[in-house]
Order: C-alpha cells, then structure tokens, then sequence
C-alpha cells in the first residue's frame, strides 16, 4: 500500500486557505487580480455545477468576512512596514500567497527583497505557474544588460528558476523551498536577506503546524536582523467548545496542532518577547483578534456600507464567536518599526 506522508495533510492546509480567499475574491470582498493565477480550485471542488454567485468554491459568510478581516489586516500592517521606510519581507509558509503580486500593483521601492519559502511540493508549483504566466512574471524587472552582453542576454527572462524547478529567483523576489523544522535548512536564505535591513517576517497559519521548540529555532535564527518585525495570523482560544469541534475538524483531515495555540491574543503576542530567544526575543509586541479588527480596524464605511450589501449574516453572535478564535499579531525589535500597530 502506499505509504502516506502525514505532512500531505499540512502541505493541503494551503488549498483551505487560498479556497477561502478565492470565495472572498469572487463575491467581491477583496481585490485579487493574482489569486486565479496561483491557485486552482481542485476539479472534484466543483460537484458538476456551479452553485451560484461565487461558484463552486462558495464559503459560508462568516468564512468570507474572516478572510476579509485578516487580509485587510495584515495588509494594513505590511503598508506601515513600507512607510517606515521598508526593506525585506520573509514569508514562510507562504504556499499560493499573492501579496508579493498585490503589493507590486503600487510601486514599492523601497522593497528590496521579498523571499517566500514552503516545503518543495508548493514552491515547484508556484515556480511554475510563475514561469507560465505572464501577468506574474512580467513585473520582475528585466536584468540590466551589461554593455557586452550579447544579443541573447538581452531577451533573458527576468527570472531564473533551480534547484530540479523548486527554486525562483528574480530582482526583488525570491521563491525558497525548505522544510522551516529543519535547523540547517535555514541557511537556504543565507546570501538572499541582508542582515543590516529593516526585516519583516510573516507566518500566517504555520506555526501552529510546528511544534514549539521549531518555532523558537525559526525565531532564534531570526534574531541575525537587529532591524525587525513580525507579523503572524493565527487560531487562539481552542480550549472551549468551540475549539473542540474545530479540532475534531482538523482530525477527520488527519491533522493535529502541534504549535502552541495560545489562550488568548496576549498570550499569542508575549511569545514574542521570550527572554530565552536570546537575540530572537522582541521589544514590542501586540495582538488583535479578528473581532477586535473587526470593531476597531476596519473602517465603519467598509463594514456598513459594502461588506453589509456583499452577504446577509443573521448572526452577530455567532461572528463574534467565530472571529474571537482567530488572531493578528505583530512584534518589533529596534527603532525604525517599533510603534507598528493598530
Ligand atoms: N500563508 C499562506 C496563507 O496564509 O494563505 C498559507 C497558509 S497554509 C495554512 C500553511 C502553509 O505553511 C502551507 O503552504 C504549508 O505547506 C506551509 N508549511 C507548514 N509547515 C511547514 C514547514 N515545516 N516548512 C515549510 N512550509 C510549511
């Protein structure tokens, strides 16, 4: 019998995440010219028809304004990154991600790297649809010829992909693949990010699929940029009733949390400024959890006047609930970002 991989099921976490954006994108929640690009509902999604206005793929309201809450969230705290003068951005886990392509739509500058790793099953796929597709690969800055270049350096594609078709590297942008449990992998990075930048991390949904101890080796070895920020999203509160059925959820799909899913949104930002990370630790941090974002973040106009006509929602019990389980958290270390937050 075949034997299964148990990280098949982590590596799947990216389709949920990326189907519930494409429902949000299609009903009109968020902008997102990309995500058709880099992720492909599967076939059997589809159950031979469409189910009305946002296609198969269609997610319950609660699911729409929650994707729309933490896009929009960390979206806002990636500009202010950028307002404070920029730099690199790392993402890890960042599977079918577009923000890369969303953030290239207004010129950035001041972006000097943007690095996205996964495990090698994602990023070869992502390489590819990036290497096919021209509205992804077109805005990588062409390579500056030298003056002797020959005739057929000029017309070389702005982007180079290796390592067996797992790697991509353009300009700006780079595509990494690497196992985050693995210590050594890490030095798969080195030469890509300039330790003297301002460095902002993201992890959203990752963590809480790594056990603790690899989660601080990721933030120790993180602690090389004096500079930073960090800026994760993710699940809190799972010890009610609530977290029961989302963990029985998860079990029926053969995955388990073996992260640190922390009680509350405090509790997610204080890990943050664990003395033991040493160097990793930060100086800042702060957290909201999407119910907060949604009564102190989003703007009134946005919530009454378009998110209100997007979809009917009885329930606002039940939204509060549900997005009382889900969390932004930011962290800063060093002067340029510190104050980063809502
Ligand atoms: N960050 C994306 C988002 O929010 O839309 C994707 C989130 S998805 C829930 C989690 C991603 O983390 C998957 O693409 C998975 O492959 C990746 N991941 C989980 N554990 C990892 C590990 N040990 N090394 C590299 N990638 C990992």
């Amino acid at each position: 019998a075949p034997s299964i991989d148990p990280d098949d099921a982590i590596r799947a976490t990216d389709d949920d995440a990326a189907a519930s954006r494409l429902s949000a994108v299609n009903l009109g929640y968020l902008p997102d010219p990309f995500l058709p690009y880099l992720y492909r509902p599967p076939m059997s999604s589809s159950h031979g028809g469409n189910a009305g206005a946002g296609g198969p793929s269609r997610k319950p309201p609660l699911i729409n304004v929650g994707t729309h809450h933490r896009t929009m969230a960390v979206d806002m705290l990636v500009q202010q990154f950028f307002h404070r003068g920029g730099g690199q951005v790392l993402s890890l886990g960042a599977g079918s991600d577009t923000r890369f392509w969303r953030l290239s739509q207004s010129p950035k500058p001041n972006m000097s790297r943007y690095v996205e790793v996964d495990f090698p099953h994602q990023t070869s796929q992502k390489a590819q649809r990036i290497a096919r597709t021209a509205k992804l690969h077109s805005i990588f800055p062409s390579p500056s010829p030298t003056p002797s270049a020959s005739p057929s350096s000029l017309t070389s594609k702005p982007y180079t992909v290796s390592n067996g078709g797992t790697s991509l590297h353009a300009r700006s942008y780079s595509l990494v693949p690497l196992d985050l449990r693995d210590p050594t992998a890490l030095s798969g990075l080195d030469g890509l990010l300039d330790p003297d930048l301002p460095t902002l991390l993201l992890a959203e949904c990752v963590f809480c699929y790594m056990k603790p101890e690899d989660t601080d080796a990721v933030l120790k070895w993180f602690g090389r940029f004096k500079e930073a920020g960090v800026l994760v999203y993710e699940m809190i509160g799972l010890e009610d009733q609530f977290g029961q059925v989302m963990k029985r959820n998860l079990a029926t799909r053969n995955l388990s949390l073996p992260g640190a899913v922390y009680r509350t949104s405090a509790d997610q930002a204080n890990r943050f400024l664990n003395p033991l990370l040493g160097s990793g630790a930060f100086y800042t941090s702060d957290a909201k959890t999407l119910w907060g974002i949604h009564t102190d973040v989003i703007p009134k106009e946005e919530l009454q006047r378009r998110i209100a006509a997007l979809e009917h929602l009885d329930e606002i019990e039940e939204l509060r609930l549900v997005l009382s389980h889900y969390c932004v958290a930011w962290a800063t270390r060093g002067q340029i970002l510190e104050g980063i937050g809502f």
